[in-house]
């Protein structure tokens, strides 16, 4: 399993892939070189046959048999036995007059059809005697006999040639050659395959790296180390970071709201059991005293279970659950209905709150009455919450023409706004504006407000300007 995981290493096949390409690209310059050097082979091997030819053509034609006799017995190289030369002197009627050749030539030598050209006579090589002609014997998979024809004045043919070992001069040093540079190529592919994929595998590397300190820490400020390098692995990288950051603020809000959740529960728990413990301690209390004391108690219960209603709202809002029980409801009436609630918090906080519909003309729309006047308790007290003393709130509410009709309703205030940025951002779960610490709140009364105006098929927006105050709008169908 160690030489699988080892084998799945990414720059560990990426080194190999690159080893390969690199040692198959200098196989195949060795093989050009070959075919170069080779045909370079050939042609000087002629050069030195030609020479050869010449001058015994031209002593042959001086001097006759003897002269050439006297010149290839004399020459080192022409030397009977040893000697790398095959010259051979066949009359017109096709008898063999002198044969001078190397050992290894002696079987075709003996036979004066084996080597006769039958292209000798015709044609001819530029310097050569006239009716030169080439013949090449293939003698083994690596050699050649190279055999040069010419015809001579009397009628006589002389032939020269040399056996062409390919072997000896040019397959083995090649291979040889080939042999030791392999290893140094291979090797040398390796490591530029090796370097190559470790620096681009790196970014992998250090998400892996921080992934696992995230598992095994839990902490989630750690990143990945960014790089401003173009390409995929440097983005998947960057992108891998702000998945993270994005999780590490979810994670924050949660447990902030978490916090809050806790916190608003205190209160009212803490005060409902100093009631019963205030009812319990004093058992001679009349009647009268006991029931307001429960009385006390149920409605600090409500408000717990208000609380957590609006938190199970949200999610099932959310995931498309919420059951709406529509009814024709006049929204003006249900606008009212929600500022007598908040009517005793703008006087606290000296607010003024101004209505702006008209008096006669109804406003109507079919739509759930409890939930939307959460949804629009939400805006108001919002208005309200984020309003300093002396601010003013507008609520108003209007027929829309056209398009089949519908409501619009509107809040709006001169308190601290939102700041550009974050106005796309209030509608979500949890979210609250940094600005708004101060003030109590769960960041869910907007994701609620959205939910609950989209279940009707309705919309929802927000026009702020920080410093300035707030509009937000709810339009809803008829
Ligand atoms: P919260 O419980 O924080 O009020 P909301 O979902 O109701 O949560 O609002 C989300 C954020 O939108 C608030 O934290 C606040 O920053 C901003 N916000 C909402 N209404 C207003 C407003 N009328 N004026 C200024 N800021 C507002």
């Amino acid at each position: 399993s160690a030489l699988r995981r080892l084998w799945g290493s990414f720059p560990l096949r990426l080194s190999l892939w690159y080893a390969a390409t690199f040692t198959f690209s200098a196989a195949l310059l060795f093989a050009l070189l070959y075919v170069l050097v080779g045909s370079f082979f050939e042609r000087s091997e002629k050069e030195v046959i030609s020479a050869r030819l010449k001058e015994c053509a031209l002593v042959y034609e001086r001097g006759g048999l003897p002269a050439l006799n006297q010149l290839v017995h004399g020459s080192q190289e022409l030397a009977v036995a040893g000697g790398s030369f095959f010259v051979r002197v066949t009359g017109p009627l096709g008898s063999v007059l002198l044969l001078i050749a190397p050992h290894d030539w002696v079987q075709q030598a003996q036979d004066p059809q084996s080597l006769s050209d039958p292209r000798a006579g015709r044609g001819g090589s530029a310097g050569l005697p006239p009716g030169t002609a080439w013949l090449s014997i293939p003698r083994d998979e690596r050699s050649d006999f190279l055999v040069a024809s010419a015809l001579m004045r009397d009628g006589s043919v002389l032939q020269v040639g040399r056996s062409a070992d390919r072997g000896a001069t040019l397959w083995r040093p090649f291979l040889t050659a080939f042999a030791t540079a392999l290893g140094p190529t291979l090797l040398l592919g390796l490591a530029g395959g090796a370097v190559f994929a470790h620096r681009a595998t790196a970014p992998v590397r250090g998400m892996l790296r921080t992934a696992r300190a995230i598992i095994s820490t839990g902490n989630m400020d750690e990143r990945v180390p960014e790089t401003q390098a173009a390409g995929e692995l440097a983005e998947l990288a960057r992108q891998f970071n702000r998945v993270l950051a994005k999780n590490g603020a979810l994670l924050r809000a949660m447990r902030e709201a978490l916090d809050n959740v806790a916190h608003d529960l205190r209160t009212p728990l803490t005060r409902l059991r100093a009631s019963a413990e205030g009812a319990l301690s004093n058992p001679a209390a009349p009647a009268g005293e006991l029931r307001e004391s429960l009385a006390d108690c149920t409605e600090e219960a409500e408000r717990v279970l208000t609380l957590l209603n609006a938190v199970l709202d949200v999610s099932e809002a959310e995931a498309g659950m919420m059951r709406l029980r529509r009814e024709s409801t006049d929204v003006r009436a249900l606008l009212g209905q929600v500022l007598e609630i908040y009517s005793l918090m703008a006087e606290e906080r000296r607010i003024t709150v101004r209505t702006l519909w008209p008096a006669h003309e109804p406003c109507e729309a079919s739509l759930d009455p409890t939930r939307m006047r959460q949804a629009f308790a939400n805006l108001v007290d919002n208005a309200l919450k984020y309003t300093p003393e002396g601010g003013e709130v507008e609520v108003g509410c209007r027929r829309l023409e056209g398009m089949g009709g519908g409501v619009e309703v509107t809040v709006r205030d001169n308190g601290v706004g939102i700041p550009a940025g974050e106005q796309a951002r209030i509608w979500e779960r949890l979210y609250r504006a940094d600005k708004s610490r101060g003030q109590r709140g769960l960041g869910l009364g907007l994701s609620l407000v959205k939910a609950i105006v989209e279940a009707h098929g309705g919309r929802v927006a927000v026009e702020s300007r920080e410093g300035a105050g707030s509009l937000f709008t709810v339009t809803l169908p008829a």
